[in-house]
């Protein structure tokens, strides 16, 4: 389905290049250094002024036309996952166990296409910041990025992403106001009972049956302490003890991963586990270490940006193909970093629904779906050319 727009019809041969280039190749989080240097290259081809090095391996691009004061930001993410591809077609992963599962060597080719466009014909008044963004997949690139500087050296008055999404047809836009993507933290609880000889269990303090409690307690947190209104995940993924099979253990590691989409929730899940993880442990006269670590915040659309960012798909692809209401997501996403700093928005672009482009992501037989390449690039440039319309 092409865009209705034709910004940059003449440059899909070079961003199914890049893009399969880049997918041939893919790099781990702040290892991104070819997948960089092309970037860098490709925007200093275009007279683009360039930064590199930019929280780690990041790279930034600023474009000004005119005296507008306005600038805008436009992020990429370019980071690969620790999973070995099984596609066969021409530009396969050449890197053993690793793979670009999550559409970023699509995001990155994208955004050079509309930086390219922008360079060579764009129309507007003001500053555009492209923000090629690395370790997205374990939530630290933009954190880096923005340590070092990301918004002071290069202010934007709003910042927007796009990221690709099986199951949403071919070229459809999915956005929505306020929480589009979860908070990820994740947990381990330490369990410490005394361990005993299985047949004598009244000599020790068995912290498995402990354990076990908290697990099944842990069901009525969102069930029962939720504002039913309100979303949140628990879940249990390692149960980890010193035991044998007639050894009664003296310790258990519960560890897991919680999603929610408000900080109040995120808030409330914290220090609800907690509470049960202490009353249950105090009931056994077992010890327990409580440690909850905060990996992704939520990513929350500002309203207005939320509208824009639909207004602006509905010139792409027309109206009845965006959706501006869409249901959040619980997967989790770093770019929300970004939002806490700066207003914006976070838009999913369909990948496809049949075949190739339905494969859910970061799985090894996923592939970023080329027809949505000119569609993504045109989306970049309308925001641009509307946003910092010139006067
Ligand atoms: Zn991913
Ligand atoms: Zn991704």
């Amino acid at each position: 389905m092409p865009p209705l727009t034709q910004h940059t019809e003449s440059l899909y041969d070079y961003m199914r290049a890049w893009r399969h280039d880049i997918h041939r190749h893919p790099e781990l989080a702040f290892e991104e250094h070819r997948t960089a240097g092309i970037v860098a290259d490709q925007l200093e081809s275009c007279g683009i002024e360039t930064h590199r090095g930019i929280g780690n391996t990041g790279v930034v691009g600023v474009l000004r036309r005119g005296t507008g004061k306005r600038a805008i930001g436009l992020r990429a993410d370019m980071d690969a996952l620790l999973i070995h591809e099984q596609n066969d077609f021409a530009h396969c992963s050449t890197e053993a166990g690793k793979m670009h599962a999550c559409g970023h060597d699509g995001h990155t080719a994208m955004l050079l296409g509309a930086a390219q466009y922008l360079a060579d014909h764009g129309e507007f008044d003001g500053t555009v910041v492209f923000i090629f963004q690395p370790a997205e997949e374990h939530g630290e690139g933009a954190r880096a990025m923005l340590a070092d500087g990301l918004f002071e050296r290069f202010p934007v008055d709003d910042v927007y992403a796009i990221h690709n999404f099986p199951s949403l047809e071919t070229g459809r836009f999915a956005v929505r106001p306020g929480s589009m993507m979860a908070a990820e933290d994740n947990f381990e609880i330490t369990i410490d009972g005394v361990g005993c000889h299985a047949a004598m269990p009244h000599l020790g303090r068995d912290p498995i049956v402990t354990a076990s409690e908290i697990v099944v307690a842990m069901q009525s947190l969102v069930a029962r302490t939720l504002n039913p209104m309100d979303h949140a995940v628990v879940s249990f993924t390692e149960f980890v003890t010193n035991g044998t099979v007639n050894v009664v253990p003296s310790q258990v590691v519960l560890k897991g991963d919680t999603r929610s989409l408000t900080t109040a929730v995120q808030d409330h899940v914290e220090s609800t586990m907690e509470r049960i993880v202490a009353g249950v442990c105090g009931a056994h006269g077992a010890e327990y270490r409580f440690d909850y670590r905060r990996n992704f915040v939520p990513t929350v659309n500002t309203a207005a940006e939320a509208q824009i960012a639909a207004r602006v798909a509905a010139r792409v692809v027309g109206a009845d193909e965006v959706v501006g209401d869409s249901r959040p997501v619980m997967t989790s996403e770093d770019f929300g970093y970004m939002l806490q700093a700066k207003p914006g928005a976070y838009i999913l672009l369909g990948n496809g629904v049949e075949g190739i482009g339905g494969c859910s992501l970061h799985n090894p037989n996923y592939d970023f779906n080329d027809d949505i390449l000119r569609i993504g690039a045109d989306f970049w440039v309308e925001l641009v050319q509307s946003e910092l319309a010139a006067a």
